[in-house]
């Protein structure tokens, strides 16, 4: 029987491919098929003669570099399990993460490495570094050794990664993702959006998230595509590399930063087959002033670190903006009510629930966390609202704890982000609730104001928004702050902003000074 090893499928020993070309870095490094074979075969190597074996964790907490990328492709290699870490992890997180998942190696900054190896209590398995110019002593200790050939038998249920993603309450969760769930994501996008041989990935997203690894390297990887490898966005890198490359894969923010550049137009773009968005929800709005400065319409799809992606506008056929397109091929996909019941499509709001290949194991060592996000039927619940048209096609109403019931009433924040954005000098908003005497739950709008604009008045902002909202959605307090907290996908924090105007409605008002 075939293994189902997602490295055969990413990095199959083909002497055809030695020669072809498959990441340039920032600063021009070129690496072909044939080099990142090799110097992943000498981490495997290190990591087989330091004795990892298949299932031990193989932890990363390292710059994104061709190295950082080979020590994940050489992890899967033997059978081990990668663990990719935010790099702006602290050490008191680090040792969180350390201590839960009890790597056998962990593979860091240069800078940090004293305090990693001075945590209390130690970390269990081997340390080694790696900087972001593949400089260490994981490259030092591996540039003799012999580069492992093959891989290790693995079975499709086997843990190839385990991405941890941190719910809004409690200690963030280790989900366990299969060489099957991989296996079936990168071939079914490489499908889906024809990514080819010929294609060039302008890479500039993390790799320590599931949006730069499973969805933006491995399909290009499987197809023998290159990448274009920024160590990190910038818009300037960006727009210099645009006519360049193929392909593209963002969040939100990238893309308006993109736009606030007067360099982005359809004349750059023109060798540019398709851009891709997701991991947060994109605007209307962004996807309008894309395609005018672009040329492109950009391709939504939605998925989460458990599953990857669930759902994709198509490459051929309409993208409607503000929706997430349709469930990928083989997944069985319901907006369900609270007890998993299946609405009809056409309109209603409910949960989204899924059932499929892509579906994570589970929680690492949380059996009753992983227990109650599954339905007995098998279906994994998302914990995201969503609403489902009668041609099948997903939106996004928001995250099921982002909802806000204010006097009895629903109110869906992106219904409301929406209608903010498109006010003058507003560049993004955020929509929360919190705590009201009245009303349980009083609509809060943080808005981000754009920079080279007057700020926007907040009586203007709810005077324009009650235009086109009911009174019961409408904020009752407009704040404008100069940027959004946002996570390093680019995500909007509402936890934070939660906590920040938690008093907003309940607080006495301060005295009137006397005298
Ligand atoms: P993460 O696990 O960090 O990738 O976050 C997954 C969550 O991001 C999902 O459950 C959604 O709430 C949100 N998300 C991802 N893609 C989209 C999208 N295209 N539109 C709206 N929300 C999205």
């Amino acid at each position: 029987m075939m293994t189902e090893n997602l490295y055969s499928l990413l990095l199959p020993s083909d002497p055809r491919d030695d020669a072809r070309p498959a990441l340039q870095t920032g600063t021009g490094a070129a690496w072909s098929y044939g080099d990142l074979r090799r110097t992943a075969g000498r981490i495997a190597r290190l990591l087989h003669e330091s004795g990892v074996g298949r299932g031990d964790r193989v932890a990363a907490q390292v710059e994104k570099s061709p190295e950082a990328l080979c020590l994940y492709l050489a992890t899967l290699q033997i059978g081990a399990v990668y663990l990719p870490l935010n790099t702006a992890y602290t050490l008191t997180e680090l040792r969180y993460f350390l201590g839960d998942a009890e790597p056998a190696v962990f593979v860091g900054p240069p800078q940090s490495a004293a305090e990693v190896a001075a945590l209390d209590p130690a970390p269990a398995g081997c340390l080694f570094t790696l900087d972001g110019d593949g400089g260490g002593s994981l490259t030092a200790a591996c540039r003799d050794l012999d580069p492992w050939d093959g891989a290790a038998d693995m079975a499709a249920d086997d843990v190839a990664a385990i991405l941890y993603t941190s719910g809004t309450t409690g200690r963030p969760k280790g989900a366990m993702i299969t060489h099957g769930n991989l296996g079936y994501t990168t071939r079914t996008l490489a499908g889906l959006w024809g990514i080819a041989d010929t294609d060039v990935l302008l890479h500039a997203l993390p790799v320590f998230h599931a949006h730069g690894l499973f969805i933006a390297a491995n399909p290009v990887l499987f197809a023998r595509g290159s990448m274009l490898f920024l160590s990190r966005f910038s818009a300037d890198r960006v727009i210099e590399l645009l006519p360049r490359a193929t392909l593209f894969m963002g969040v939100p923010t990238l893309y308006t930063r993109l736009l606030a550049d007067p360099r982005l137009t359809p004349d750059l773009c023109r060798g540019m087959r398709l851009f891709t968005c997701g991991s947060a929800p994109l605007s209307a709005e962004t996807f309008a002033r894309f395609e005018e400065c672009s040329g492109h319409r950009i391709l939504e799809r939605y998925g989460m670190t458990e599953t990857a992606i669930i759902t994709t506008n198509p490459l051929d056929g309409e993208r409607v903006p503000g929706t997430v397109g349709f469930p990928l091929p083989g997944l069985e996909v319901r907006v369900a009510d609270e007890g998993g019941r299946p609405l009809p499509p056409g309109g209603e709001i409910g949960g989204l629930e899924l059932r499929g290949p892509n579906v994570f194991k589970g929680y690492w060592r949380m059996p009753e966390k992983t227990a109650a996000e599954f339905r007995p039927d098998g279906f994994f619940i998302t914990g995201d609202l969503a609403r489902r048209a009668a041609d099948g096609r997903i939106s996004i109403v928001s995250r099921a704890k982002d909802l806000i019931i204010s006097g009895g009433y629903n109110v869906y924040p992106r219904e409301v982000e929406s209608v903010l954005g498109r006010i003058e000098g507003v560049r993004d908003a955020a929509v929360i609730g919190v705590p009201h005497p009245d009303f349980g739950e009083g609509v809060v709008a943080v808005i981000e104001r754009q920079p080279d604009a007057p700020p926007p008045d907040p009586a203007v902002v709810i005077a324009q928004a009650a235009r086109e909202l009911a009174g019961y959605k409408l904020p009752k307090i407009v704040v404008v702050q100069e940027a959004l907290p946002r996570n390093a996908m680019g995500k909007v924090q509402k936890n934070e902003l939660r906590a920040q105007h938690k008093d907003v409605f309940t607080l006495p008002a301060p005295a009137a000074p006397r005298g």
